[in-house]
């Protein structure tokens, strides 16, 4: 595949490669509760006109691309800051801030995306979680920009291969708007019962 990866597919492959295929192979999508109120959220985000405040002027909804490592998506939010000159991204998120690094490589390719588009270096990003009602400063240190180019290479491998990958219960499945057709569980124990099925006849 040498299509353009969507942004959003980085935070689904951290957070769990096979609901990336669900959503970016199959194209397949599930709202449940959870991603129904998170959809509102971004609604209601990017309806929001520019403004200025002080030093920041603020846009929504702003298109992005980046042509050397193939990703193509839209900024929530992009605060421009004057005197000194900044420029920040910054995700909502409908919950909390999470366990894994799912939302920080998410904002991290968005200011990769900026870097490239605007010949700027991007030092800070932002995610705004709504549950909490709070900002996380995400530093974009070199940790988090490899994690995030080893994010883009893992899922255009995952999207040129164009297979489901096995499922795997972990805590992100209970919300997961997929969890009903996935099945982790019945998989999971399935798998251990085949398995459990051949260590006992090659003991016997
Ligand atoms: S239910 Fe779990 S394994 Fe299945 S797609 Fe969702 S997060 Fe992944």
């Amino acid at each position: 595949m040498d299509d353009l990866i969507p942004l959003s597919a980085l935070q689904h492959y951290v957070f769990c490669p096979r609901q990336c295929a669900y959503i970016h192979i199959e194209r397949l999508w599930q709202d449940n509760y959870f991603s129904a109120q998170g959809k509102q959220l971004h609604e209601r985000v990017h309806g929001t006109e520019a403004e200025q405040r002080g030093n920041c002027r603020t846009e929504r909804g702003v298109a992005v691309s980046s042509e050397r490592y193939g990703l193509v998506g839209n900024l929530d939010l992009l605060e421009m800051y004057t005197k000194p000159f900044m420029l920040v991204p910054v995700e909502y998120k409908r919950g909390k801030p999470k366990v894994t690094d799912c939302d920080r490589v998410q904002v991290c390719a968005q200011a990769l995306c900026l870097e490239e588009m605007r010949n700027v270096k991007i030092n800070r990003a932002a995610l705004w979680y709504w549950q909490p009602r709070r900002r996380e400063w995400v530093e974009l240190d070199e940790t988090i920009r490899q994690k995030t180019l080893d994010t883009i290479r893992a899922t255009r491998v995952l999207l040129n291969q164009g297979k489901l990958p096995k499922a795997v219960y972990i805590p992100g499945c209970k919300p997961c708007s997929f969890f009903e057709t996935c099945n982790p569980k019945k998989r999971d124990s399935s798998t251990k019962y085949v398995k459990g099925l051949f260590t006992y006849e090659e003991a016997a």
